[in-house]
């Protein structure tokens, strides 16, 4: 038996963040969707990983499941 199309929830694309400057070792990210800048990180991927891009922490953020009751 097949899963129902419709009861498969869509799970959201992944937002990525472009490099924005690299140097010796080291390299910057920022996040074309909210902004976010990571600052100069230790350089741990590879070339294509990082033209590729790395997932936002902001924008890949997980849904809160509980009710935000402060608004
Ligand atoms: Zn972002």
């Amino acid at each position: 038996m097949l899963f129902d199309k419709e009861q498969i929830p869509k799970a959201p694309p992944t937002k990525r963040m472009h490099p924005s400057d690299a140097g010796e070792g080291m390299i910057r990210f920022s996040c074309p969707h909210c902004g976010h800048d990571t600052g100069w990180i230790a350089d741990q991927w590879t070339i294509t990983e990082n033209k590729r891009g790395q997932p936002c922490p902001v924008c890949n953020r997980p849904a809160p499941t509980t009710q935000d009751t402060t608004r």
